[in-house]
């Protein structure tokens, strides 16, 4: 029985590996960090956060429009490569991964060009530094996104370490949140600045 439960592994930890240099068509462009491939396969990018096209509240954010085609010029069409980390769908059933156009990585030039944000999601942080340091440069260079100016509306924010999300103090998340993953931050920019996201609830 564990023979088999070995074999099963190496066999499918084989079809992985050689999964990597399959290339596919991207048939679609959802949004600034999400694609649809000739299979129908739905794949969010890894490490990538664009602004919504929509938000919940029916609002298009600012630049998301032209996150989508900023997305759209660089694979729309095109025969893509996928890389994957830790994890290799979301919640939402959708591929989680890291796209190439030949030897374009798709995940850093968006954040170079300051089509999306970069984000930290553990526990795929393969390319963790290098989108932290691209997206340094880009909000230094005001590209894309980072020409707007959000002003702070709170006088600190609440992060947690585990999850790299942050809130408004008085969210209820944050006061959840245990004093060993807490992190107090000055303003938004510094907590987007490492990779924090803002939360759903409170949207700081
Ligand atoms: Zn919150």
């Amino acid at each position: 029985m564990l023979k088999a439960v070995f074999f099963l592994f190496f066999f499918f930890s084989f079809l992985s590996n050689f999964s990597h240099s399959k290339e596919y068509i991207v048939t679609k462009i959802i949004d600034g960090d999400t694609i649809q491939l000739e299979n129908g396969e739905i794949v969010r990018y890894i490490g990538v956060d664009a602004p919504e096209l929509r938000t919940k509240e029916g609002l298009s954010e600012f630049y998301a429009k032209q996150a989508a085609q900023c997305n759209k010029r660089l694979v729309f069409l095109k025969k893509v490569r996928l890389e994957y980390d830790v994890e290799r769908v979301d919640p939402n059933g959708r591929t989680l991964a890291y796209v190439y156009v030949k030897n374009l990585f798709v995940n850093a030039e968006l954040i170079r060009l300051g089509c999306a944000r970069a984000i930290v999601k553990p526990p795929n942080l393969k390319y963790k530094d290098l989108f932290l340091s691209l997206q340094e440069k880009a909000m230094k260079e005001e590209r894309g996104l980072w020409q707007e100016k959000k002003p702070d509306t709170e006088s600190y924010y609440i992060g947690n370490k585990r999850t790299y999300v942050f809130h408004r103090p008085n969210c209820r998340y944050a006061e959840k949140i245990s004093e060993k993953n807490r992190i107090v931050f000055r303003s938004r920019f510094d907590a987007i600045k490492i990779g924090y996201s803002p939360c759903r609830q409170c949207r700081p």
